[in-house]
């Protein structure tokens, strides 16, 4: 039979049973790996650092596209590298190599984020090379999110980096402990690597004139690289556009192509997808927006954003970025001041193809849409920008004033402090007091920095309030030396977000929100004591860690002693969230809860000198493995706050100033005194 003879001259099987079973095994991991581990990753994907890995590149790869290929292509000698988290740090490298070509060399802006910066070590092999590092501080004396794993390569590594030459210029803030502390870094770092500094580091500090630190030491970089690489020093006056600008009449453009306001992807307001972060925020309902204020004449909004069904996490602590957009009216102004059709349809798209952003916000769009949505059109203008405006003015003596404001000297830096920073002038107060300047729109979309989101601290703990997240936020107002009204972009949109519940024609307001992660945590045992100080909207957070410590009180848990000062001006004005506190030291949740109220009582009294009164209390509570939380204004508050704890630790641990000034550090490098502030 056939069959027999098949089965007698069977041969050996190729595989045993065994074998077998680790095929299919290996066959199952790899179906699994492709078609369902995707779909496994953790749903909180959001709630990762903003910063990417920085990818290893394999050499085949890297040398097609890494920085140093690029930067031989297209015969550039100068790499400027940024750490932004804000958009200065960028907008500066930018402004850098721009003005390189001025002096007749040829530099590329670039995102460590997106590049293999172990690529340094090879630049010296482009003649007359140099990087320049335009480095951010931020948060506690942490480096931008794009600029971690840069940060993380130069501390861990040891890459020798001899024969690359580099300057550093960092952006940091004076009423922040840290003040430039990565700048610094980066610059100290580099030199330990074995590269050679070619310009001393500049330090620009935002609490004042961060612009004119800028200027001032980009002023002096130029010549120093000019000389180091036997460059004639002559800088070439006049406009370069790094943008090339395309208008499209309706009938030419297919409108579903156009971008209305969205962060990144196209339509993604319209299908709104998981996971949301930074470039793609989630449009949450705004469930209640209510006044806190009771008088006085300023207004406190609380705000909650519904997060129900979004995947969206996040901790008491965290704080919520809202992207807001400019107010409508200064928009028209701004259009019917320069005569320009707000629904043009455009593109501006990159002249220079190595650069590493091809729009410089998404394009096609109009240009109602870049002044809503893209650009910052409140702040001051940078002079840069007043030095382009020169040519689009047609009187003498307006061009004399915009060429002085931008001008680097001792008289032209007085007079920009003086008539575009402390005035507050932004763009439209500029192009109303200089009538005769008329810039070109599109070159103002080029010129203008991006608009960005603004950060709150959460006021509510997930714990109990798992699907929306609340702020508070006082309305931002004030009025300038030069007559007029100036509004805070974020806070007077906010204002509009009113839900009106009820009506079933009812469109709830919507705001664009993301949820990043803070180092501001509540101690992770529940019965070590909490002491938190938070005059005005500084009490934002604490409404969340209180929730915290009400939810475990409730479910019977150990909680350790609960201490919260507060300060406002007066009980019958701004004593934000009264009854809220107010109950919660009736439920014994607040075990102390101290108030200074500074403009009831004939002289002012504040948070530390209520710290002061209660010095035995605070003194126990450190005892004890207290925790120390500070909220709100960096400036003045957290200081005078620090320096009574420290007398503290003085008079009731009876230690010197500076061993009471080393204990405090102490607790802070143990997390045991945390600041969450603003400037
Ligand atoms: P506030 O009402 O201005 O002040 C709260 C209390 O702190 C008042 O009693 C004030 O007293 C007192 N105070 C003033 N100087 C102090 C000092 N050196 N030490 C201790 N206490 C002091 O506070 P706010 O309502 O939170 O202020 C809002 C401002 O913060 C707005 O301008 C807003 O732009 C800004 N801001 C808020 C955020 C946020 O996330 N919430 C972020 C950035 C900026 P006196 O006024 O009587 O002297």
């Amino acid at each position: 039979m056939p069959g027999t003879e098949e089965i007698a001259e069977e041969p050996a099987p190729m595989m045993s049973t065994f074998d077998l079973f680790l095929l299919s095994a290996l066959i199952g991991f790899v179906v699994y790996w492709f078609f369902f581990r995707k779909d496994e990753k953790p749903n909180d994907e959001e709630f990762k650092r903003l910063s990417v890995v920085q990818p290893t590149l394999n050499r085949s790869e890297s040398e097609d596209s890494g920085i140093v290929f690029r930067m031989k292509k297209s015969g550039r000698s100068i790499a400027i590298f940024y750490g932004s988290q804000t958009g200065t740090a960028e907008e500066f490298a930018t402004r850098l190599a721009k003005d390189a070509q001025r002096y007749g060399m040829k530099a590329l802006a670039v995102d460590p984020e997106e590049c293999n910066m172990e690529e340094l070590a090879e630049l010296h092999q482009i003649e007359n090379s140099l990087a320049i590092f335009c480095m951010a501080t931020y948060g506690e004396g942490d480096p931008t999110d794009n600029a971690q794993d840069f940060y993380d390569w130069l501390q861990q590594g040891d890459t020798q980096l001899d024969g690359l030459k580099f300057a550093v210029f960092g952006l940091g803030n004076k009423t922040y402990e840290h003040y430039n502390s990565t700048g610094i870094y980066v610059d100290k770092r580099l030199e330990e690597l074995g590269a050679e500094r070619v310009y001393e580091i500049g330090l620009g500090d935002d609490d004042t004139n961060i612009e004119e630190d800028f200027v001032t030491w980009k002023e002096g970089l130029w010549p120093t690289v000019c000389e180091k690489f036997g460059i004639e020093v002559s800088k070439q006056e006049g406009s370069f556009r790094s943008y090339s600008f395309t208008k499209y009449e309706p009938d030419d453009i297919d409108e579903k192509t156009v971008y209305s306001g969205e962060v990144a992807r196209l339509h993604s307001y319209k299908n709104q997808r998981p996971p949301y972060d930074a470039k793609n925020p989630y449009l949450s309902p705004v469930l209640v927006n209510r006044e806190l204020h009771k008088g006085g004449g300023r207004s406190c909004m609380h705000i909650e954003f519904d997060i129900t069904d979004t995947k969206i996490r996040y901790e008491a602590g965290d704080h919520v970025a809202v992207y807001p957009t400019n107010d409508v009216t200064m928009v028209e102004k701004i259009a019917k001041r320069l005569d320009v059709d707000l629904d043009t349809f455009f593109t501006l798209d990159a002249i220079d193809e190595d650069a590493s952003k091809r729009h410089p916000f998404p394009c096609p769009t109009t240009f109602r849409t870049a002044l809503l949505h893209y650009l910052d059109i409140s702040s001051p203008l940078r002079t840069n920008v007043l030095s382009e405006f020169v040519e689009y003015t047609s009187d003498e003596k307006d061009k004399e004033f915009l060429t002085l404001l931008s001008s680097p000297t001792p008289e032209g830096k007085k007079k920009y402090q003086e008539w575009v920073m402390d005035a507050r002038r932004n763009l439209l107060a500029i192009l109303d007091d200089v009538p005769s300047c008329n810039p070109a729109m599109d070159h103002i979309c080029e010129l203008l920095p991006h608009l960005q989101a603004r950060y709150y601290s959460i006021a509510s703990s997930p714990k109990m309030h798992p699907t929306s997240i609340h702020i508070c936020a006082v309305l931002v107002e004030y009025d300038t030396s030069s007559g007029r009204t100036n509004l805070g972009v974020a806070t007077n949109w906010l204002k509009t977000k009113i839900p009106v519940p009820g009506s079933e024609a009812f469109v709830q307001p919507r705001v664009p929100i993301y949820v990043r992660k803070s180092q501001f945590r509540l101690p992770f045992k529940v019965s070590h004591p909490v002491m938190m100080v938070g005059p005005g909207t500084g009490l934002a957070p604490f409404i969340g860690f209180i929730q915290d410590r009400a939810y475990h009180k409730e479910a019977g848990k150990d909680v350790g002693k609960t201490t919260l000062y507060f300060g406002c001006r007066k009980r019958e004005e701004d004593f934000i969230y009264e009854e809220h506190l107010t109950k919660w030291k009736e439920d014994d949740v607040l075990t102390e809860l101290k108030i200074a109220f500074s403009r009831d009582g004939p002289k002012k009294v504040y948070v530390q000198h209520l710290l002061a009164e209660n010095k035995q209390s605070v003194w126990e509570n450190i005892q004890n493995h207290g925790h120390i939380y500070v909220c709100g204004d960096a400036r003045h508050m957290a200081r005078e706050v620090h320096d009574a704890i420290v007398d503290i630790v003085v008079e009731c641990g009876g230690k010197s100033q500076q061993q009471a000034t080393d204990f405090v550090k102490g607790l802070m490098n143990k997390g045991r005194y945390s600041a969450d502030v603003w400037s």
